[in-house]
């Protein structure tokens, strides 16, 4: 799981590319907090104990390797 920890702030980060999707959200946002960047076009995918945030530019290429 990418979450930024900006003071009691917490924003999605890619985790294959720099970008951030632009909000920030407090401690007891993360709910919204997915569901606005699912909305947004991220991939939110769990691997293992892992969650692994997309955003739109790199969800194709995770979608079609999580095919292979
Ligand atoms: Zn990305």
């Amino acid at each position: 799981m990418t979450i930024e920890a900006l003071g009691r702030d917490r924003q999605v980060v890619c985790d294959a590319c720099p970008a951030s999707y632009p909000n920030t959200y407090g401690v007891d946002d993360f709910d919204a907090m997915i569901a606005d960047a699912k909305a947004a076009g991220w991939l939110v995918s769990k691997r293992g104990p892992k969650w692994l945030h997309f955003c739109a530019s790199c969800k194709p290429a995770q979608l079609r390797g999580s095919l292979l």
